[in-house]
């Protein structure tokens, strides 16, 4: 977008965890306190802990986190010989094992779209040991029921890009709305909207010459309605299986990044 808001960058980190993980990495946990807000770093930290699995509850998993969404606090317990140490990590928000993803897209996400659309860039980014819910509270599983509602499981994505589509309807803007998704995998990026024969090469990272990267090579894919996201995203995650069945229970080291990119045409009040 044409206004100098858009030099902006803002960041929101999303750490997914799960309730029998430890915490001790994040000692420093919260990006952004009071003092941050006053200086102007406009980064958020935000803790989600997803429920128990079924093999968690049946390997008798204990669990060591606890959640006080109230006081935006997450509290780790290690047992260490026979004394139990409790240690209390702050952050800008904590959503527990039971919240919704609903709740999670209206308190963090949406104020977020509404920013983009006024001309700020902003990075969602989810961070987090394999299996504590990156991809659920991104993507999410579901998609749309016949009354035109989400599943409740639908993450992240899918639902910012129906507020983008729904806003812009609605204002009558003129506007396009443009996708790019990739992958990096063991040091490569690998373009995972891309046509087959293309997707087999990696993209290469080059520079502008005026200090910004850029990706060389880069599917760009149009999306006309929100509908369209279900069936970019399945295409991008079938592509991502080879990643996925190398998996270790640390990290398949197999990073996303899904980028939305919407012009919007402006007319001044001269009409031009
Ligand atoms: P990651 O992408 O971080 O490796 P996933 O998103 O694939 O992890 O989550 C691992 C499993 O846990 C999936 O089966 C997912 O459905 C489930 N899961 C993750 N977060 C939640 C949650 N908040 N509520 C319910 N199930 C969840
Ligand atoms: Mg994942």
């Amino acid at each position: 977008m044409e206004n100098t808001k858009s030099y902006q960058q803002r960041r929101v980190s999303l750490m997914p965890f799960s309730p029998t993980q430890m915490l001790w990495s994040a000692e420093n946990g919260s990006g952004c306190n009071k003092d941050d807000k006053d200086k102007g770093v406009n980064v958020q930290v935000i803790l989600r802990c997803r429920p128990f699995s079924e093999d968690d509850v049946r390997a008798k998993t204990p669990a060591v986190v606890a959640c006080n969404e109230d006081k935006q606090e997450v509290i780790v317990t290690q047992n260490m010989g026979n004394k139990q140490i409790d240690k209390t990590f702050s952050f800008d928000k904590v959503f527990g094992p039971s919240s919704r993803q609903k709740d999670l897209y209206d308190q963090v996400v949406g104020p977020i779209v509404r920013e983009a659309l006024e001309g700020y860039n902003w990075t969602i980014f989810a961070y987090g040991q394999t299996g504590t819910g990156k991809t659920y509270t991104m993507e999410g599983e579901g998609g749309k029921a016949k009354n035109g509602e989400f599943h409740e499981d639908v993450g992240v994505i899918p639902r910012a890009v129906e507020q983008l589509f729904d806003t812009l309807e609605a204002q009558n803007a003129e506007y396009s709305m443009k996708v790019t998704y990739i992958e990096l995998y063991n040091e490569e990026i690998t373009d995972l909207l891309a046509l087959d024969d293309k997707s087999k090469k990696p993209i290469t990272l080059m520079e502008d010459g005026k200090g910004a990267v850029f990706m060389r090579g880069l599917e760009e894919e149009l999306v006309r309605s929100a509908d369209e996201i279900y069936h970019i995203l399945q295409k991008g995650s079938a592509r991502k299986h080879t990643a996925e069945t190398l998996i270790n229970t640390q990290s398949n080291r197999s990073h996303s990044l899904f980028t939305i990119i919407i012009q919007i045409k402006e007319h001044a009040s001269d009409g031009v």
